[in-house]
Order: structure tokens, then sequence, then C-alpha cells
């Protein structure tokens, strides 16, 4: 077996520690030894020499959507992609997360049935990647989720597919496991037109998703819910769900039963803060920029209290809309995390990395830098512990490693326009006749 010597690093280890210096000895795909002091030079192995640079667990995104190739709006999504060129695409995405420092991430939802043979692909070392634990299709009732209108009353429509009667909801969960997947996912709340109360409400009841629980945990595959009111995080946790996405919107009595059973929360704030901050330089609807900022600020402090009482908050960064494009923004959610919730840099640095490992399926495998864990690096100039968005400077990432195997971060070719791919709008806006008089 290969023996990979790593000497001179500062360590961030991913459990929170301050960083200090130490050697790293890899044996295979695992880290055999983590000594702070030198290793003998009687040792045998390949001695890598990271003088003045970090080592730490490669990010962990818990959240990633890597078969929707960057799409501006759901009708793209839903009506311009075609299942075996989305598929390929994304075998070239995925190296874009390695580029960026990411060596895991999980996938909740895909367009067809792509996420699980992406994730047997990269495993199989078909294409290089990240680690990867895939979903299958989100579960909708016909109210639908954000999409609205768009939701058909049955059947699949891009990464959403809608089960209506018991039957039906067993059968689509059996089915996904049948298929392979690590997750199954929820979406649990959705946008009606004329609903009097404000922001996303809940489109299940709670025995059906008793229903989606019991029946994936009978065969041992965690839930997911996608949830943002009260009523939906209650019930989602009550129903037993693993992880709960967004859960942005908690009143106190849902927080203390979230505390109380401890139900890890990605909340993946990066699409917002995106929005928010930067929507103006991609045309982004004002009103929309307004209600993200909200979302961010309204839940700091809930988030930041469940933090507190020992529930794992897990950063995500929706990767996969235009707002959200592969490779550039893994790191933000970390920023968000310090700027806007409380948490130090490495709290912030944990929640990408080892709480990620203990509470996103990999079962405490990868995240962090132990004797028995996975070798899943990375070696950064500079000192996230100081400031984490060093981390969204790909010049900074100097080597990423999964398994104990270097991979490949060379950019990838510039991509040409694919035919009937995007969406083309005539104008963004109307031409009236006084757009133009005066
Ligand atoms: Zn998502």
């Amino acid at each position: 077996m290969s023996v990979k010597i790593v000497e001179h690093a500062t360590i961030i280890d991913g459990t929170g520690r301050d960083p200090y210096p130490a050697t790293i000895t890899i044996t295979g795909d695992r880290i055999s030894a983590v000594d702070e002091q030198a290793v003998s030079d009687n040792v045998n192995g390949t001695r890598l020499d990271a003088s003045g640079l970090t080592l730490m667990p490669g990010l962990i995104d818990a959240h990633c959507h890597m078969t929707f190739d960057e799409p501006s709006s759901n009708d793209e999504l839903f009506f311009h992609r075609r299942e075996a060129l989305a598929a390929i695409i994304a075998g070239q995405n995925v190296k874009k997360l390695l580029q960026a420092g990411v060596t895991a991430f999980v996938d909740p939802d895909c367009i067809f049935d792509i996420g699980v043979d992406l994730r047997d692909a990269i495993e199989a070392n078909v294409i290089p990647g990240p680690r990867m634990l895939s979903g299958g299709n989100a579960l909708l009732t016909s109210v639908g989720g954000t999409a609205g209108r768009l939701i058909p009353d049955a059947g699949l429509r891009g990464y959403a597919k809608v089960v209506s009667t018991p039957d039906e909801i067993r059968t689509e969960v059996r089915r996904q496991i049948k298929m392979g997947v690590d997750w199954i996912k929820v979406h649990v709340t959705g946008l009606l037109p004329r609903q009097k109360m404000k922001g996303e409400i809940q489109a299940w009841s709670l025995d059906e998703l008793k229903l989606v629980c019991d029946t994936a945990h009978e065969l041992g595959v965690p839930v997911m819910g996608h949830c943002r009111d009260a009523n939906s995080i209650r019930d989602s946790v009550i129903a037993g769900m693993d992880m709960l996405l967004h859960a942005t919107f908690m009143d106190e009595p849902t927080l203390d039963l979230v505390i109380d059973k401890k139900v890890p929360i990605t909340p993946t704030f990066t699409f917002q803060a995106n929005l928010a901050d930067h929507g103006h330089t991609v045309g982004a609807d004002e009103n929309l920029r307004e209600i993200f900022r909200r979302e961010i600020e309204e839940s700091a402090e809930l988030i930041h209290k469940a933090h507190k009482n020992g529930v794992p908050i897990l950063c995500g960064s929706e990767s996969g809309f235009s707002l959200t494009p592969y490779g550039e923004w893994h790191y933000r959610e970390l920023e968000v995390f310090v700027k806007e919730l409380g948490f130090s840099p490495l709290e912030a640095i944990s929640a990408a990395t080892m709480q990620c490992g203990n509470h996103a399926g990999f079962d405490g495998e990868t995240g962090s830098i132990a004797v028995g864990k996975l070798a899943d690096f990375i070696l950064v100039d500079g000192n996230p512990a100081a400031d984490v968005t060093i981390l969204g400077d790909k010049s900074r990432i100097k080597s990423v490693y999964v398994g104990g195997e270097l991979m490949n971060t060379e950019p990838l070719p510039p991509r040409k326009p694919i035919s009937g791919w995007r969406t083309s709008q005539y104008s963004s806006s109307i031409l009236t006749k006084d757009k133009i008089d005066g």
C-alpha cells in the first residue's frame, strides 16, 4: 500500500480545535498517523513538504444540485434539459468542485435518475470527482413546491416527483431505494398563488410525512426535508426526518423540539446571500433580494441558538443554479455563518467539514483529520482560521486529495453554447411606445 508523509503542515483538523503543527501519514486511502513531532527519516514513504500551508479536511457541501447545470429559471430546468447531455455535463461539472477544494458533497435531488449514476461513475473511478451521496427525485404532493403551477398533478417534472396517495408514496420511496439512493428528499413546503400566510407553507400532512419516513427507515435510508415554515419543521421532526434543509422560520416551540431531537439543519443561505448581495449584477428581481435578505436576518438568531444547544448545523451552498454556479461559492456559506450567525471561523470550518462528515450520511468516515479517517484533505496557502473567505480563492487551494489520491484541479476548457440548453428572452421588459417617445 502506498504511504505518503505530509510534513511541516499547520493542521486545522475540522473538530474546532485551534491550528497546530503536525506531520500526517497516509496509508492507502486513510490517515494512519497524526504526529505532533517530525516522523523519523527511517519511515518509508513519499514525503511531501507542506511548509507554510494549512492542511485541513476538504470542504463537504451538504446541499449541491449537480445535475441542474446552472439554470436561471424553473422553465429552463424543467423544459430545456436532456437526460444524456445533462449526465455528461454533470460529469464535467463535478471537477469544478474539486478545483474549489470540495472533497465530498450531498446531492439531495436530481433531474431524471442521473444522481445515482453520477455517484456510481465517481465511485468506480470512471470520472474524477468528490465523494458523493445522492438523492433521487424530490417528493412533492400535487400542491407543489416553489415552482407553483409548473408542477404537474402527477408524474415527474424536472427534479419533482408528484405523489398523492399512500400507495404512490410507498411505491416511489421503494423505487428510489431500489435505484440506490442514499437519501430520500421531501419538498415539505410550497408557495400557493392566493395563500393568506406569508412565505412557504406546509404542503404535506403529518401522516404523509410519517409514511415517507417509515417506508424509507424500514429499508435503512434516511430522509431530508425542505421546510421553511414552523409547522413544516415541527411535523418533519415529529415524522422522524434525519436532516432539515433551510428550516429558517422556526418559532420557539419548534426550536425547542429541534434542540430536543438534535436534527441536523443545513440552512443553505448562500443562494439567498448571493441574490441579496450580488443579485443586481445579474439582473435579479429587487423584491426577491429583499425577501432573501430578510430570511437570513430573521433566522440568524434561531439558527445560532440551535447551534449553541448542540444541533448540528451543516454548510450547504445550493450550488447548481445561475446564482450559485459550480466551483464558485462553496466557501460562501462559511462566510455567512461567521458574519450573520456568529460562528467563529473554526466553528464555520467544522460546519463545512466534520459536522457534514458526521451528520450528512458519510458515517463519520470523512470530514476530519484524525487517525482512521479517509484521507480527504486540502492544502491551503494561508490561514482559513483567521479568514474563511480565502477558501473562496482557488489560487490558494494548492492541492486536493480524495482518499489519499491527488486530484487533477486544472481549469476546464471554456464551454461553448449548446443549442436549446439555456432559455433565451426576447427582452427583459416590454417595449411600450412611451419607452422610445421623448
Ligand atoms: Zn436545493
